[in-house]
């Protein structure tokens, strides 16, 4: 039962240690401490969602999540799921807006919205705050937790783990939760950033850098599918990024050597696009090549489409053979990058790996080697797509955690 816990400390002042700490305070008269490395708490979250903060998704349920054992999660994030998170979030005086894909943002279309109402409300529970202290060891003993950062030192009779994952470096995304759970005697598994841009051969992505366009991915590797994505991506500098990219970072990050991304650039089968092209011909003969696709698709990408198919830009379009309408209308449909590899944990939204969950009972986040030490986050080994489905977990793990056991 958690009531005999009388004081609480929570490490890391993101998002599911904020929601482990409120949590916490429920229980009368205990005392709950937030430490944070940083000068402030939520630094993170003020950065997710562009600065909109996707909080959670309507459509969040424990099969979209990943890890060594995904259906770790199971038990969190149906015990608490996005109506819950937004019910959580309404009573703390956050209002909010689903968008017609199950997105889940603050209305006011700020995360500082999000983060105003669980300082507040931390505020409000007694929760008290200890920023600018890192955490660098903690000592397990018969009464509880000694946590020390530098000649400082707190006690607690219990803890929760909340570090959050190296994703998002220059946002505060560490290693330290890792190993201080190792240090109390959790083993972890490898570590991929996810969520991140994938790198390809950047020939066509450079020259397209900038454009949005709706497409579907799939990822192959020596003809075998890895796994496919669909919605927006951008092209960049060195490759692609954008939430359909995102969605397939962690299979590359997974995949190995000879990877292959292929978009299909328009939602048409090949076939449907030959006809389309074929009609264009005929309507316009004296057109040159490189416009085949105006109208159809972005400019740019048009050009790039025709000469992957390698057809001469400036013939007209009544030259063109049926089999070189045939060859445009296959790279439309499958514009194939070859992958390279992921960005690094700077750029990467969230964390692969983690905490090996068979060391923490699903049903508390409960440590099953030290009683009393609770995880929960990032810095488990879960993680999940692109759409507020990882702040969807830090807030299930995190209420769970913060219930510490009852
Ligand atoms: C740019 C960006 C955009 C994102 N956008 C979205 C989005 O829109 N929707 C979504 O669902 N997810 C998004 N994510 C992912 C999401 O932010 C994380 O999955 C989530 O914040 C994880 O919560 P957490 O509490 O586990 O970790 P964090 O929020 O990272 O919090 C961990 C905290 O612990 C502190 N800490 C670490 N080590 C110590 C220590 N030794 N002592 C004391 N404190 C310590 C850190 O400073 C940090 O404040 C985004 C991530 C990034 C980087």
């Amino acid at each position: 039962m958690s009531q005999h816990y009388s004081s609480v400390a929570v490490v890391g002042g993101g998002a599911s240690g904020m929601i482990a700490a409120l949590t916490a305070a429920e229980v009368p008269g205990r005392h709950v401490l937030l430490l944070e490395r940083q000068q402030r708490i939520g630094r993170k979250l003020l950065a997710t969602g562009n600065g909109r903060c996707n909080l959670t998704n309507r459509d969040a349920g424990p099969a979209d999540y990943f890890g060594t054992d995904p259906s770790f999660a199971a038990y969190a994030l149906t015990h608490f799921r996005s109506v819950d998170t937004q019910r959580f979030f309404a009573h703390l005086g956050l209002l909010t807006t689903t968008e017609p894909d199950g997105r889940i943002y603050p209305l006011s279309d700020s995360s500082n919205s999000v983060l105003d109402v669980l300082r507040f409300g931390l505020d409000r529970a007694g929760v008290e705050l200890r920023c600018s202290f890192p955490v660098e060891e903690i000592q397990a003993d018969r009464r509880g937790y000694t946590l020390r950062s530098g000649t400082e030192q707190v006690h607690a009779e219990a803890m929760i783990l909340a570090c959050g994952g190296a994703a998002g470096a220059k946002l505060g995304g560490v290693t330290d939760g890792y190993r201080l759970g190792k240090a109390l005697g959790h083993r972890r598994s490898s570590l991929y950033p996810s969520l991140t841009r994938i790198l390809t051969d950047p020939e066509y992505p450079r020259s397209l850098k900038g454009i949005r366009v709706q497409a579907a991915l799939t990822l192959t590797r020596h003809g075998h599918v890895l796994a496919r994505s669909s919605g927006e991506v951008q092209f960049t500098e060195t490759g692609i990024s954008g939430p359909a990219g995102f969605d397939l970072s962690r299979a590359v990050s997974f995949g190995g050597e000879g990877q292959m991304l292929h978009l299909q650039l328009l939602p048409f089968d090949e076939e449907a696009v030959f006809r389309l092209v074929q009609a264009r011909q005929k309507q316009f003969p004296d057109l040159e090549t490189s416009e085949l696709f105006t109208g159809m698709l972005h400019n740019r990408l048009g050009r790039v489409v025709v000469k992957a198919a390698g057809l001469s830009a400036a013939a007209p379009l009544s030259s063109l053979s049926e089999t070189e309408l045939r060859s445009a209308a296959g790279q439309c449909t499958d514009f194939r990058l070859p992958v390279r590899g992921v960005d690094g944990f700077e750029a990467a939204q969230v964390t692969a790996g983690g905490l090996l969950t068979e060391g923490f009972d699903p049903e508390t986040m409960q440590s099953k080697i030290h009683p009393g030490l609770f995880a929960c986050g990032e810095v488990l080994d879960i993680d999940g797509p692109c759409g507020g489905y990882n702040l969807q977990w830090a807030w299930a793990s995190g209420r769970l955690a913060g219930r510490l056991g009852a």
